[in-house]
């Protein structure tokens, strides 16, 4: 049957936004309810190695810092709930979110923290060797390719930067880009042409990546002309995969500022939406930092919006206790 779960700080999302944003909303003495999702944990979940979360001197997992995180949001008082909204009513306050489940979630500030994801190739080999090779992010995974030859796949903004980017630590970086024109930013170009470490590969496709099962591991990428379908294979170590990023913000269209990519629009310096009492934080509202450090720390700012939020306004409350 389903249940009403009513609250003060609902919160979409377990990665790393939602969960700080639980961890400060319920040290706030709040009781949030945090709802996971399709992807409890969030994109560190699809990782391995996770060396630049600030706190850890030795390398750990992404999942297991997601386990971390969400105990840490358990043990400070929120309530868990493993579901995936499919609707919300940001009409009025209490705001209403309607989960898979049937049940029905009604909060009186609503926190955002549903996250983006990369967007992949689409390829069976691509998926096979993630984390082991294949990559969606030269930030957080690049340290791994110290003295190695990478691949690039893309050219917009993103794949330019994490081509430069990964010269820092690679020996050569190969750009693979479907057409012959980059999208990027014209500045981007002039540093990309000028880097003796980067070559382009243009017209063409990424087809295969190619690498051995035991132990897991990327060898190369196989590449289609696009126009010739003429395949070669290159020698490499690592393929980063930047052909950009979707926010998860389907829900919210039609209720929700977004700028012309979907990404939640907030106001410069808060997590505050367009609708008082909703937040967003993390990578839905953020397309330019997209790390799990920084989308803890906008969870941090949204739960202290909110409770500001809170003691300010006059409410009809959902929250059954005080
Ligand atoms: P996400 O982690 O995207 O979490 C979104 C959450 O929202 C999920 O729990 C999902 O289930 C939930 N959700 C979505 N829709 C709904 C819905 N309708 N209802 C309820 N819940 C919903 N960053 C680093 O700092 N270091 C790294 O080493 C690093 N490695 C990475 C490796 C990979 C392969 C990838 C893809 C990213 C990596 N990142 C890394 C980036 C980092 O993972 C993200 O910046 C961070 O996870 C963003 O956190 P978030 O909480 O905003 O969203
Ligand atoms: P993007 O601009 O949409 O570019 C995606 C690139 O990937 C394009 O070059 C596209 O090719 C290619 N691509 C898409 N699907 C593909 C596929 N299936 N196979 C092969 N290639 C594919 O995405 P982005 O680079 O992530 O940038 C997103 C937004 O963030 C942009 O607005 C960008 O300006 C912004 N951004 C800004 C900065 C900055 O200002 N420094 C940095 C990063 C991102 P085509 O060109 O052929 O379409």
């Amino acid at each position: 049957m389903a249940t009403e779960h009513k609250t003060k700080v609902l919160i979409l999302g377990s990665g790393p936004a939602g969960c700080t944003a639980a961890i400060y909303a319920a040290r706030a003495s709040l009781s949030p309810i945090l709802v996971h999702g399709l992807q409890p944990g969030g994109q560190l979940t699809i990782t391995t190695d996770v060396e630049n979360y600030p706190g850890f001197a030795e390398t750990i997992q992404g999942p297991w810092l997601m386990q971390q995180m969400e105990a840490q949001a358990a043990h400070v008082g929120t309530t868990i709930i493993a579901d995936t909204i499919v609707s919300v009513d940001l009409s009025k306050r209490p705001f209403v979110a309607i989960g898979d489940s049937g049940d029905r979630y009604v909060g009186d500030t609503l926190i955002i923290a549903t996250g983006a994801q990369a967007k992949w190739l689409g390829l069976d080999s691509e998926k096979q060797f993630q984390g082991f090779g294949v990559s969606a992010c030269a930030t957080c995974d690049g340290f791994f390719f110290r003295g190695k030859e990478v691949a690039v796949i893309g050219g917009g903004n993103t794949a330019v930067e994490e081509a430069l980017y990964l010269t820092n630590h690679a020996t050569k970086v190969t750009l693979v880009h479907r057409r012959d024109q980059l999208r990027s930013e014209k500045i981007l170009q002039q540093r990309l042409f000028a880097n003796p470490k980067i070559v382009v590969v243009w017209d063409h496709v990424a087809d295969q990546v190619l690498g051995t099962a035991e132990p897991p591991g990327v060898t190369g990428l196989r590449i289609a002309h696009a126009k010739t379908g003429a395949k070669r294979d290159l020698k490499l170590d690592g393929v980063f995969v930047a052909i950009g990023h979707t926010p998860n913000t389907q829900i919210f269209k039609g209720q929700l500022d977004m700028d012309g990519e979907g990404y939640l629009v907030t106001r410069p310096g808060t997590t505050f939406t367009n609708v008082p009492g909703v937040f967003a934080c993390g990578d839905v509202q953020d397309k330019v930092y997209r790390q799990a450090v920084t989308a803890a720390g906008t969870g941090c700012m949204a739960a202290l919006d909110a409770e500001k939020f809170l003691a300010h306004a006059a409410l009809p409350h959902a929250a059954a206790a005080d």
